[in-house]
Parts: structure tokens; C-alpha cells; sequence
């Protein structure tokens, strides 16, 4: 079976992408699902977060400017069923490379096609930089589906719009017809906040049938984790944060 492909993207920078992008996907392979994170962010914040040392030549820039294959690009982590292919800062040029090929939105789902179609990996995860560049919209022609993180904060819906015009955009040009929203997760809701609470009813109004019912809660422990290369399950397995990652893996 064909791993599923989730992009965790929107132009919004600092709303918990890269949170989510690791922490579920350590969630996931803590239940058996064998997971691989592709880190499209030359800021490279998973490959850190989980502990990885960024190495010249190990990104996705070779496979997805036609150069070698993403199998030999991926690294295994400190996590048991979870799989990194690292970034570097040199991902920053792939912009520029990707615009001059004729097929500048298909690189990364050909790219990362030897991997969906083995049955190495249930769940591919790619965590992209906070812009709606070409690495984003590769990831976005590549998903099957789209995880939106928003932040529980003034104006969060603001710049929802752009993303989800885009997403029509891809299905009717026919990049990609199939793309799904998976939902929005609401990241770092301060319960001592009405500011959070009425940002999530608000989401809750206008979007029911988007919003995850779990919702991110803010917790120092998350954001101290990627600091030591742990995810939160290994840093305080305790922690309300870890709680609500391992339900938004079953959700
Ligand atoms: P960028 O757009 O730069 O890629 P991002 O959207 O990937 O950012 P993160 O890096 O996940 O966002 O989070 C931004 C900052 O907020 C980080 O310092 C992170 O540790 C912290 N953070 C994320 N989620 C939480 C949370 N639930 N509680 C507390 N801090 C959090
Ligand atoms: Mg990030």
C-alpha cells in the first residue's frame, strides 16, 4: 500500500508547523506506524528538533533537482519507526533551480515517489519553511493531505484564506485534483486566556468540519524539547503537550 503524504504548510512563520510535523510524527511511529519526516525548511528546525546533525549533500535538494534518489537520503532517528531525510541551508537555492524546470511543481512528488510506493513508510510527513514558495507548493501538489497549524492568537484566520485559495487553485489546474485539507490544528492555546478560547470557537464556527477536536495546548516542555534533539515523548512523556499530540495522531 502506497505511504499517505501529509504537508504540514502555510505561509504564517512561528505557529507550531514544525511542533506538529515532529511530534506527530513521533506519535505516530510510537504506535508501530512507520513514519518519514522530510524536512523542506532550510532553517532545517525538524532535522534539530530530532536530534539531527545537518549534513552537506543529505537533503531533498539532490532528488528534487534530479540528482540522485531520495533513498539514499534518508537518515534514521533516535526514535524507533521514524525516518528523517534532513535539511541543510543549501535547500534555499531549490527555489531558484526548481523555477527553471518545466514541471516546477511535480519535483518533489516524483522526487519522493520511490518511498510512497514502497512499503517502507505508512506516513510521510513534510514540514515546510513559512511561505508559500515553490518548496511549499511542491509539498502541496505532492500530499495527499494538508494540515493547517494555527496559532490560538489575534487574527488567526487571517491569511487562512491564501492557503486554502491555493489548494482550489491546485485542483483546477489539475496539479493535483486529489489534495485534501486534513484539518486545522490550533496550536499553543493558553488555557489562562479568554483570547485562546475565543479563538477557537471562532475557528470552531466557521470551519466544524476542519478544526481537530484536540487542540495544542502551550506548554514550555515542547518548546525546550527540540533543544536537546528529543521529541516530547522522550524529554517529559507526561506533559499535557504529549498528551494532546497522541490524540491528535489517532484523530
Ligand atoms: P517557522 O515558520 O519558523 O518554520 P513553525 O511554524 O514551524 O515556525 P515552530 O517552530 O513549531 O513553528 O514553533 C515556533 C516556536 O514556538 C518554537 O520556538 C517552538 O518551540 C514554540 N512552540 C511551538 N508549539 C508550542 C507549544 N504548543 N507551546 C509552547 N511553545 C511552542
Ligand atoms: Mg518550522
Amino acid at each position: 500500500m502506497p505511504a499517505t503524504v501529509f504537508t504540514i504548510a502555510n505561509q504564517k512563520g512561528g505557529v507550531g508547523k514544525t511542533t506538529t510535523a515532529i511530534t506527530l510524527a513521533a506519535a505516530l511511529a510510537n504506535k508501530e506506524i512507520a513514519t518519514l519526516v522530510v524536512d523542506l525548511d532550510p532553517q532545517a528546525n525538524a532535522t534539530s528538533g530530532l536530534g539531527i546533525e545537518k549534513e552537506e549533500g543529505q537533503s531533498i535538494y539532490g532528488p528534487i533537482t534530479g540528482e540522485g534518489s531520495i533513498l539514499d537520503h534518508i537518515v534514521e532517528t533516535n526514535v524507533k519507526n521514524l525516518s528523517l531525510v534532513p535539511s541543510e541551508v543549501d535547500l534555499a537555492a531549490a527555489e531558484i533551480e526548481l523555477a527553471q524546470k518545466p514541471d516546477y511543481l511535480l519535483q518533489l512528488r516524483e522526487a519522493i515517489r520511490p518511498v510512497v510506493e514502497s512499503d517502507r513508510y505508512r506516513v510521510i510527513i513534510l514540514d515546510c519553511p513559512p511561505a508559500l514558495g515553490l518548496l511549499s507548493m511542491n509539498s502541496l501538489a505532492a500530499a495527499d493531505y494538508l494540515l493547517i497549524a494555527l496559532q490560538c492568537e489575534y487574527l488567526a484566520l487571517e491569511g487562512l484564506g491564501q492557503i486554502l485559495k491555493v489548494v482550489d487553485r491546485l485542483h483546477e489546474a489539475e496539479i493535483n485534483r486529489t489534495l485534501a485539507i486534513g484539518g486545522i490544528v490550533m496550536t499553543m492555546f493558553d488555557v489562562r486566556t479568554n483570547l485562546s478560547r475565543q479563538v477557537v470557537e471562532e475557528v470552531r464556527t466557521h470551519l466544524p468540519h476542519l478544526i481537530f477536536d484536540t487542540v495544542i495546548p502551550r506548554t514550555v516542555r515542547l518548546s525546550e524539547a527540540p533543544s536537546f534533539g528529543q521529541t516530547i515523548f522522550d524529554y517529559d512523556r507526561m506533559n499535557p503537550g504529549a498528551t494532546a499530540y497522541k490524540n491528535l495522531a489517532v484523530e
